[in-house]
């Protein structure tokens, strides 16, 4: 059995939030088993929580934004995506503003916050979602499937309407450590021809060379690139990130067409339809248990055949 696991000492970073700009401090706590992630307006008065979970989310415009009682936080998906990546359960998020801050636009500097809280297992039983049957939801051209497989695997294609990115495609096992090194470090991307519509949107105001990748008619502002396919990367990286909001790591494989955080939270809203039409646990894989457990230790062992 594999156990939940939630951090071994606070941290905390600074940094400005992506869409709104403003300065904020993120401070990570230890949180109980079967807690989840929380994040925690400490700037509000009365400090006001949200547990990331789908029935929160409020705008997938760009970024997932969840609210409750009035109260939101802005791109939580980068942190989620870490927090699933390295099999942090139990978590509370501290905010002294509005959006989590955006860094380097990836997922690593989170990864490295994680590294350094060090992470503690607890006595409570972590489950997996294995889905049983395809998932299908599609909007227009775009689609997101998943369908059983015993690990969680991700193959994603983008169909960039641009003369130098033109058709990518990415697939991968998503284990811990690959997470770390080859879906963490992508970071946030954004066309040049896009600056005007989301300036009219109230976006992006925090958004500059030094935090996502900036596209032109040419190509890339501010290369090089970390992989050569980092844009797609960073579509499997929101990919967990929103996924996770189930509050469980899932295993499946999910092809994704030109999919994003709206399509995201449809298959997520989709597997919790199914979940509470059948109540009892889904499977929990010896593959998943291998993939999931022991975050933050040596690269894994081979499992022992008695877990089945
Ligand atoms: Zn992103």
């Amino acid at each position: 059995m594999s156990h939940q696991r939630t951090l071994e000492r606070p941290v905390r970073c600074e940094g400005i939030g992506l869409h709104t700009g403003e300065k904020v401090a993120m401070t990570l706590y230890p949180a109980p088993a079967n807690r989840g992630v929380i994040f925690r307006r400490a700037d509000l008065p009365s400090a006001p929580t949200i547990e990331a979970r789908p029935e929160h989310v409020v705008d997938t415009q760009y970024a997932t934004t969840i609210a409750k009682n009035g109260a939101s936080v802005k791109t939580i998906e980068h942190l989620m995506s870490a927090l699933a990546g390295m099999g942090v359960d139990n978590v509370q998020v501290d905010l002294t503003g509005p959006e989590v801050p955006i860094l380097d636009g990836s997922a690593a500097p989170f990864v490295e916050l994680l590294r350094q809280a060090g992470l503690r297992r607890q006595f409570a039983p972590k489950t997996f979602l294995k889905v049983r049957q395809p998932i299908t939801v599609e909007m227009g051209t775009r689609s997101l499937r998943i369908v059983p497989s015993q690990r969680l695997k991700v193959i994603y294609t983008m169909c960039f309407d641009h003369p130098v990115l033109g058709e990518q495609t990415v697939a991968m096992e998503v284990g811990r450590d690959r997470y770390a090194r080859e879906v963490a470090p992508s970071r946030t991307y954004g066309f040049v021809r896009d600056l005007d519509m989301l300036s009219r949107l109230g976006l992006a105001k925090g958004g500059s060379l030094e935090n996502a990748v900036v596209i032109g008619e040419d190509g890339v502002l501010n290369g090089p690139l970390r992989f050569p396919d980092e844009l797609v990367r960073h579509k499997i990286l929101d990919l967990l990130g929103d996924l996770y909001l189930l509050g469980k790591p899932l295993v499946g494989t999910i092809i994704a067409h030109g999919a994003g955080h709206q399509l995201h939270l449809q298959l997520v809203h989709r597997i919790q339809e199914h979940l509470e039409a059948e109540p009892e646990p889904f499977s929990l894989s010896a593959a998943a248990v291998e993939q999931w457990v022991s975050p933050l230790l040596p690269p894994s062992r081979p499992l022992k055949a008695a877990v089945i």
